[in-house]
């Protein structure tokens, strides 16, 4: 309390030992400058397979429109076809027509299911391993170290004066950054179109403006995101980091620090032993910050910015192999085993005590938990599993029963029936018929269902009749103006539901779409 005089005498005001945490002048600012970051390349399992998936994904994206897949001479041999002038998109030998579409929503339900499924059993794996800003950043990291060398040798350089050595590694580095962003929009636009055609067009400088404008602006994107924003994007841009958070649970495996034997770290471990003071496994070397592609320290617990990459995995495993310890410090772990073993090395005490997770000898506890197949294969992954392998079979089975000959058939709006001379009432119909396959086909158009029925196309001058026979061509719509007519004696005088068949004269499949015939009322 702090005595203030006033015009009333003597009051008794609180004085509060407070700073003002935003205080005008002193606000930290919104915007902090991008720090450099510099992996170290690292080498170990971890690294080998993301090598692997990079080649694999790499390769799909960049060799798939140059694929070929015979589909007989009616239709596309590129294996892979986005066709948007035609509204087809060819999957070797699958063929979606727009109609059809519930195909490629069923895919993206499935990729969704399987994101939920891959998170909660390897948390973001997607993120470590296959999303494409990972893959094109760890590809420009490969071009950064070849021109600039490892970690030393790039921070050494980036701090260097200006000179012809650093100008020409640094015009070559981001020189071949912008190659590869071409050839990623190049290939990208090799979807849309028959690859080889398209690309004669594009060096001949003959193609559309469109396919142009799409290379420029995945080139930009490419060589930004991939080479000069790498972990901001995963960082500030994706939503991705914050939706996993949800997904994950205590069983999910994580890129964890194990700290329960890790702790109390020391760069000095001979003189703390000599010492007798107890030391955890963790000497401090900073080889899983040096490789960090987001320029964290896993040892500080859980972060959003960790894409679990594992080559701090990598990079602290190959340290543990130098001192002799066993691999796995840093490992994929679950939060549970994580506490159990927390608790283990501190049972009794406050702070980690390392000697009670290793017997006499040195070695781990039987104790201690490891990482086993009971943490994949767990009621809710397999709920996971189970809903996206459903998809997947009924989208199969739907894809082999569905029909590849259809009719489409819409009653005219106005005027609804016309009657004719001879007291026939006549009704139009707009009817398309869909030949899905890559061959032509003699079709069977005919009435069912409408007793006397007959039907003329607006274009003939032949007698009306009960069928008629019509080729279609392959892969394609045959648009149809037909008139029905029908005596209303033989109906009953009220409108009725009949069918429009259509029937491939030489094989067994037909299909049909059921109308209404209208009628005048009494
Ligand atoms: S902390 Fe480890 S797993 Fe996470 S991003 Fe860094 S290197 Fe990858
Ligand atoms: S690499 Fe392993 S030993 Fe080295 S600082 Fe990281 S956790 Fe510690």
């Amino acid at each position: 309390m702090t005595d203030i005089s006033s015009s009333q005498g003597d009051t008794h005001v609180e004085d509060f030992d407070v700073e003002a945490v935003n205080r005008a002048g002193k606000r930290p600012p919104l915007y902090a400058a991008r720090k450099k970051i510099f992996p170290k390349r690292a080498s170990g399992n971890f690294r080998r397979l993301k090598w692997l998936i990079m080649i694999v994904t790499l390769g799909i994206y960049y060799i798939t429109p140059w694929l070929r897949f015979d589909r007989g001479e009616y239709a596309p041999d590129q294996a892979v076809l986005v066709d948007l002038a035609n509204r087809r998109f060819y999957f070797f030998f699958i063929e979606i027509w727009p109609q059809e579409f519930y195909y490629v929503a069923g895919l993206l339900v499935m990729a969704g299911v399987g994101l939920f499924l891959i998170t909660s059993t390897v948390g973001r794996a997607w993120c470590g391993y296959t999303c494409p800003q990972t893959v094109w950043v760890d590809l420009f990291l490969v071009v950064e170290r070849f021109f600039e060398g490892d970690r030393n040798q790039r921070m050494k350089l980036d701090s260097a004066p200006w000179s012809f050595n650093k100008i020409w590694r640094r015009v070559a580095k981001h020189g071949t950054w912008l190659l590869i962003g071409v050839a990623t929009g190049g290939a990208w636009i090799f979807y849309f179109a028959d690859a080889p055609t398209l690309f004669m067009d594009v060096i001949h400088f003959d193609a559309p403006m469109v396919a142009y404008f799409t290379i420029l602006i995945l080139t930009a994107t490419t060589y930004t995101f991939g080479g000069l924003m790498r972990e901001q994007v995963c960082t500030y841009m994706c939503p991705w980091p914050r939706i996993q958070g949800a997904m994950l649970d205590e069983h999910s495996l994580t890129v964890t620090y194990n700290d329960w034997r890790g702790e109390p770290r020391t760069k000095h471990s001979k003189k703390a032993i000599k010492e007798g003071i107890p030391i955890g496994d963790c000497v401090d070397c900073n080889a899983c910050v040096a490789v960090c592609p987001m320029g964290i320290d896993i040892r500080d617990g859980q972060q959003l910015e960790c894409i679990t990459c594992a080559l701090c995995i990598d990079a602290c495993d190959n340290v543990m192999d130098k001192l002799g310890r066993e691999q796995g410090l840093i490992s994929y772990t679950t939060l549970n085993d994580y506490n159990e073993n927390m608790q283990l090395a501190t049972s009794g005490s406050a702070t980690i005590d390392p000697t009670k997770v290793r017997d006499d000898k040195g070695n781990l506890l039987d104790r201690v938990r490891r990482t086993n197949w009971r943490s994949i294969v767990r009621w809710r992954t397999l709920v996971y599993f189970c809903f996206w392998a459903a998809i997947g079979v009924a989208m199969l089975v739907a894809l082999s029963l569905r029909d590849r000959l259809d009719v489409n058939v819409q009653h005219d709006r106005n005027p609804l029936y016309v009657m004719l001379s001879d007291g026939a009432v006549r009704n139009g119909y707009d009817v398309k018929v869909l030949n899905m396959t890559p061959e032509p086909r003699t079709i069977r158009l005919s009435l069912e269902n409408l007793p006397g029925g007959e039907m003329i196309l607006a274009s003939s001058v032949d007698e009306p009749q009960k069928s008629i026979v019509l080729d279609v061509e392959p892969d394609r719509v045959l648009p149809l103006r037909v008139y029905v007519r029908a005596m209303p004696q033989q109906l009953d005088g009220n409108p009725v539901r009949f069918d429009f068949v259509v029937t491939d004269v030489f094989g067994e499949e037909s299909s049909r779409e059921t109308v209404k015939f209208e009628m005048p009322q009494e």
